[in-house]
């Protein structure tokens, strides 16, 4: 490889081990990308794309693409929207460009109290001490109420605090809830809602990379709508046409294919960007179709 075929490889940062790691690998999977490397190395190479991975800690990926090292990164929107703020503290202007929010690394920042706390809205929180991995996120949601407490910033088991007397309650990262439930602690507020973001540099790609970057956000779009998306098939009298139609999810236009020999009846093939649950299959049959048939989508490119 020469000097001007590297400077032309898209770099992009993933978390290197955790808990997008895996969704993060799977979506770039998807979307057609040949990876070789091995889990412990610091980069992955494209085999088929000019695109390569550097894995690193999640936190550092705001970072790493605001700096231009890497041009895009994969990273939840509380890691992102922490550093930002911590910026912001910090006198820096953040300049962050979000490209696409992904369906993956679901979770929130809450604050959760332990038993016996008396939790009567953000003002019950005056005096308190809050702690969190977040404290910028945290103090601007605070400032936000005109509330003051008193942050403690861990960098890790913060759902313990409480029990070993750091904190009187905990701003935390919560999916399902188990690790609260474990630790006798209640979800009371949500802080911020989280999703995976894929972000870019703030700095001007050449055409070259600029080229991978929008095939590389087609190919994501189709990979996120095809999730969803079903392929669904079945036959009706003609008749019943806009009341099917106006029972199938999400699907713009039909096709109609009259059937051989049975009059009236056609088939009615679509796609449906949403899922087709039994529910919507008994309102399609009872509106008069028959021969039922939903299948899954591989693959779209609008
Ligand atoms: P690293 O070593 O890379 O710093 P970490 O321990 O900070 O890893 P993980 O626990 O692997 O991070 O979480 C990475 C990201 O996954 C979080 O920042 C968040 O965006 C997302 N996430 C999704 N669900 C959860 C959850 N239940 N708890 C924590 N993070 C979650
Ligand atoms: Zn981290």
């Amino acid at each position: 490889m020469n000097a001007t075929e590297k400077a032309e490889r898209l770099k992009l940062a993933v978390q290197k081990s955790g808990r997008l790691t895996d969704n993060s690998l799977e979506l770039l999977k998807n979307c057609g990308l040949k990876l070789s490397r091995g889990r412990d190395q610091l980069m992955g190479f494209g085999e088929n794309m000019p695109l390569d991975v550097l894995f690193v800690r999640d936190d550092d990926i705001p970072d790493l693409v605001q700096e231009d090292v890497c041009d895009l990164g994969l990273v939840g929107r509380n890691v992102l929207e922490e550093k930002r703020l911590e910026m912001i503290a910090k006198g820096h202007k953040p300049s962050f460009t979000e490209l696409r929010t992904l369906e993956y690394g679901r979770c929130r920042l809450a604050l959760a109290i332990p038993d016996g706390f008396n939790y009567e809205g953000a003002r019950s929180l005056a005096g308190k001490r809050i702690a969190t991995s977040y404290p910028f996120t945290l103090e601007n949601w605070l400032r936000e109420r005109g509330v003051s407490a008193d942050i403690v910033t861990l960098s890790g088991a913060v759902e313990i605090a409480p029990r070993l007397g750091r904190a009187d309650l905990i701003c935390d990262l919560v999916s399902t809830g188990s690790t609260l439930q474990a630790n006798h602690l209640r979800e009371v507020e949500t802080i911020l809602e989280s999703q995976a973001l894929l972000i870019r540099t703030p700095v001007e790609l050449p055409e070259g990379k600029q080229e991978w970057v929008d095939r590389l956000l087609m190919r994501i779009d189709g990979v996120q709508q095809v999730r969803e998306s079903k392929y669904i098939m079945l036959h009706a009298p003609r008749s019943a046409l806009p009341e099917i139609r106006r029972l199938l999810p999400g699907s713009e236009s039909p096709t109609i294919i009259p059937l051989e020999g049975s009059g009236d009846r056609v088939a009615i093939h679509a796609v449906c960007r949403e899922n087709v649950f039994w529910e919507t299959l008994e309102s399609l049959k009872k509106a008069g179709a028959s021969a039922l048939l939903v299948l899954p989508v591989e693959k779209m490119l609008a």
